[in-house]
């Protein structure tokens, strides 16, 4: 098992640094897909990587497709609450908000450590090793503030620590209900009151090594345009993600037109909300002036395509976006679905939709977008490559699904065949989280029902 150390005859360890070597029967490395990879693990990186080389006798074997780990840029954590019951009734967006937030109402930070952990756990079984949690139910019922005014982020915090997965705390500036509308009822629970206040809740707040704390702005809505500088200068002087829901939907577009004069884009860009460490999140309903401004200032793009669709958010131009210079991260949103594989082919397959046209994605550009950490902070996650952290997330390749898997056709494999259900083994940091299709410490299924009771 990993942790014990190995011989390694030829490894790098050094005395006290015992290295665990992995052979992986297929690996996917930064120029493709590689066939008899040996990975070298030292303290939670990766310390050498070779393909076309036999099993060491000593080496855990992962059979299958090993990948870097993914990167779910895109979380609400307690949105799972509302999977499989807000379709009741055939469901609209306004049913399905008012359902959000009942469950907004309920949460303590107790009962959010267990869902989270749960949630954060079936995260971990569909390959994801990092999750940017973009939380702003910060208070008490009311806007009244726990004793440690952080209670609530500090209890995602620890949920998905204790399943085993990073997570990038992406501590949400939330202030209005609307342009020019207070926070109401369940939403009371969002506000600090400006961005002053957000920013002083914020400086109490502390993380460890397997977290980060990155900034987000609601969105336009959400955030009076005079106090979005403030939460910028604070990213910028914390080098910190910044993270912004845009142009989700229409009606946002038409109130920030009407109000200010111009796009959300234009409003984001005008107060230097963008550019290479912010990503805007769905960019759905966009003008070609926004996609300039998003793209030429090389700000992320997040596609949620599942929620999206669940929504009826419409189809965003991900590959326009894409080729205008906004690289491009996945995000499960509002778990609806967690499975990052059919986040990533609905880039593709909804475009097809919109355009009659196939093909507009490679697999292998794809499955990076999956791989994306930098946007939540981690430059040093999602890749098979030596100094990286060792991440392994490995999918069978002999299930109903993806059984006749070839090397050459690994990507359209991954992306266009597999699901979260065919991940069989995760590694996160060097630690195995997943094995044989099973969390280690987290029993999911119960965890998820009793949380979710
Ligand atoms: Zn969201």
């Amino acid at each position: 098992m990993p942790g014990r150390g190995g011989s390694a005859d030829h490894g790098p360890g050094t005395p006290g640094h015992p290295v665990t070597v992995y052979w992986a029967e297929y690996a996917w490395l930064p120029d493709g897909a590689a066939e008899r990879v040996r990975i070298d693990v030292v303290k939670g990186r990766i310390a050498a990587v070779a393909a076309g080389v036999e099993a060491p006798a000593d080496a855990v074997r992962l059979p299958g497709l090993t990948l870097p780990g993914l990167a779910n840029a895109h979380s609400h954590a307690f949105h799972r609450a509302l999977r499989g019951r807000t379709q009741a009734d055939r469901g609209t967006f306004w049913t399905w908000r008012s359902q959000m937030y009942a469950v907004a109402e309920t949460l303590t930070p107790d009962s959010y450590y267990a869902l989270a952990r749960a949630v954060y756990a079936e995260m971990a079984l569909g390959g994801i090793t990092c999750v940017g949690e973009f939380h702003y139910l910060h208070h008490a019922p009311g806007g009244r503030r726990y004793a440690d005014p952080n209670a609530m982020g500090a209890a995602l915090v620890a949920a998905a620590a204790d399943a085993g997965i990073r997570i990038t705390l992406l501590d949400t500036c939330y202030l209005a209900g609307g342009i020019g509308t207070p926070l109401e009822g369940p939403q009371l629970r969002f506000g600090d009151g400006s961005a002053e206040g957000w920013a002083a809740r914020v400086a109490g707040f502390s993380a460890d090594g397997r977290a980060r704390v990155g900034a987000a702005l609601h969105s336009v809505r959400g955030v009076p345009a005079d106090q979005i500088a403030p939460v910028v200068g604070w990213a910028d002087e914390h080098g910190a993600p910044l993270h912004v829901h845009l142009s989700e939907q229409p009606a946002e577009n038409e109130a920030c037109l009407a109000a200010y004069g111009v796009t959300p884009a234009r409003l984001l860009a005008d107060h230097g909300a963008l550019g290479p460490r912010t990503s805007v999140v769905h960019a759905t309903h966009l003008t070609d002036d926004d996609v300039k401004l998003i793209g030429g200032s090389s700000t992320w793009t997040c596609a949620c395509p599942t929620t999206e669709r669940d929504l009826a958010d419409g189809i965003g131009p991900i590959r326009t976006l894409f080729d205008a210079g906004s690289p491009v991260s996945l995000g499960s949103d509002s778990h609806a679905v967690i499975d990052l594989f059919e986040e990533a082919r609905a880039v593709e397959l909804d475009e097809r939709l919109r355009t009659g046209v196939r093909g507009h994605w490679p697999a292998p550009e794809l499955l990076r977008t999956a791989f994306a950490h930098d946007s939540l902070g981690w430059p040093d996650a999602g890749a098979l490559a030596v100094g990286a952290r060792a991440d392994l997330v490995t999918l069978a390749v002999d299930t109903p699904r993806t059984a006749g898997f070839g090397r050459l056709t690994a990507a359209e494999t991954a992306v266009f065949a597999a699901s979260a259900a065919d991940v069989r083994s995760v590694i996160v940091d060097g630690r195995p989280v997943v094995t044989d299709g099973v969390h280690v410490t987290v029993d999911v299924g119960r965890e998820l029902a009793e949380a979710l009771r």
